[in-house]
């Protein structure tokens, strides 16, 4: 049986809103093409005095409805077409929520916890390097996504800004706040799974207060998913990350103030369990928070969760999504459930623009109000046209890229 990719995966969703919007095989062209790829080597001077050399790719895949945005990615399975179906899930996000950007993604086939401080450091200054002409707060703003963070992004801004000659706080966001950051943005994705969440269980009718929560992924989302679901009430039971998973735990807060101490969630006292054991754990809601692929037609068909709330990217498989559905669970897809990270991204760039900035309360306000809109138009197409909220999403983000590209008409 070959692999179902995240390219793969991506096209197929892209298909399906292509013909429930009706649109032409013309529309398909242009719709499933990137605009632009780049590959490039990045050689690496190890500590030791090595040099590895490793490829890095950035994807825009759409710029007509502005700058293209999206994070940039160190992990070993980077490659070409991941970026490619990474960037064209952006540019749909970016659509759903009506921000102003196109879609973008980048990254380095390179295991980021092998990196020293300081080789973490060249190999972000010469990846921004290679990628520099292509980048810039008015064509293509990177953020963090997994295996990068706010350091990854300061030095980024750094490279770039000392070619330009003066601070340019805007290529980036996901950035420290000293440097131009906003108040809110590390817990953003996180908060945005969290008000998902809350809203799939009102649909579901299902109580918030005590609510059980499975997380698949103890990252910078699905940690601030954890603490924000258990804030509104919800009871957080397991969590993991990519060495396995834990349950049995009193709050989030004691496995986070153990990660902080030894590096890892086995917070003695605890129950073990696998990443397949917490997707088929019996909760009301399991949420996916680490890479793609995670339910697949293999892993879905015990998964006992009333509702999906997608914190990664691509975590559900065509044929997982299909039995999903069968089985009546609410799926809140990616494009919807994780954008909270972009709409404060976008809140970064709007404030780096206007070097006027905002508090957390605005922050998290305006973010609210994105979302709710996102979420409540979501579900009245899905009520409409009798589709899941992934066919859903797609149908409204899609659909506007299509309007875009037919109101811009082609160049020349
Ligand atoms: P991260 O690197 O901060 O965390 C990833 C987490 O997943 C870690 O806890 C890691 O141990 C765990 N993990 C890795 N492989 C795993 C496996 N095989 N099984 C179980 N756990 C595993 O990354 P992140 O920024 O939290 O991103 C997680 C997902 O959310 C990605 O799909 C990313 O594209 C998506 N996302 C991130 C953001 C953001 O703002 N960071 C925004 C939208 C979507």
């Amino acid at each position: 049986m070959t692999k179902e990719s995240a390219l793969d995966t991506a096209r197929a969703q892209l298909r399906r809103a292509v013909e429930q919007l009706h649109l032409t095989e013309n529309d398909w062209q242009t719709l499933s093409t990137p605009r632009r790829v780049l590959e490039v080597a990045v050689p690496l001077r190890r500590d030791n005095g090595k040099i590895e050399v490793y490829n890095g790719f950035r994807v825009q895949y759409s710029t007509t409805r502005g700058p293209a945005k999206g994070g940039i990615r160190y992990h070993p399975s980077v490659d070409m077409d991941e970026t490619i179906a990474l960037a064209m899930l952006m540019t749909w996000k970016c659509a759903l929520t009506n921000l102003p950007y196109g879609g973008a993604k980048g990254g380095i086939n390179v295991d980021s916890n092998s990196l020293s401080e300081s080789e973490n450091e060249r190999l972000t200054r010469r990846y921004t390097s290679e990628i520099l002409p292509i980048i810039g707060p008015e064509r293509d703003i990177p953020a963090p996504d997994v295996g990068t963070d706010e350091r990854n992004m300061a030095w980024i801004m750094d490279t770039y800004s000392v070619q330009a000659g003066y601070a340019v706080p805007g290529v980036v966001t996901g950035k420290p706040i000293v440097l131009g950051g906003s108040l809110g943005r590390a817990s953003a994705t996180g908060d945005g799974v969290a008000i998902s969440t809350r809203e799939a269980l009102r649909i579901k009718g299902i109580p918030i207060a005590g609510a059980t929560v499975a997380i698949q992924g103890f990252g910078k989302v699905g940690y601030w998913a954890a603490i924000a679901v258990e804030k509104m009430g919800m009871k957080v039971v397991a969590v993991s990350d990519v060495t396995g998973g834990i349950t049995g735990f009193e709050n989030v807060s004691q496995v986070w103030d153990h990660f902080r101490k030894e590096g890892n969630i086995n917070v003695p006292g605890c129950d073990h369990l696998s990443n397949d054991e917490l997707l088929h754990l019996e909760v009301d809601v399991l949420i996916p928070a680490a890479l793609s692929d995670a339910i697949t037609s293999h892993s879905a068909n015990d998964i006992k969760a009333k509702i999906v709330v997608e914190g990664a990217n691509a975590p559900t498989t065509p044929e997982g999504d299909a039995i999903l559905n069968d089985k009546g669970i609410l799926v809140v897809p990616d494009i919807l459930a994780n954008s909270g990270g972009v709409v404060v991204s976008y809140f970064e760039w709007v404030q780096d623009k206007q070097k006027f900035f905002w508090d957390l309360l605005e922050v998290k306000e305006n973010l609210s109000t994105i979302m709710m809109k996102a979420i409540k138009e979501v579900e009245e197409v899905s009520n409409r046209e009798k589709v899941t909220w992934r066919e859903s999403a797609h149908i409204i983000g899609v659909g506007r890229v299509a309007q875009a590209h037919k109101l811009r008409g082609l160049y020349p």
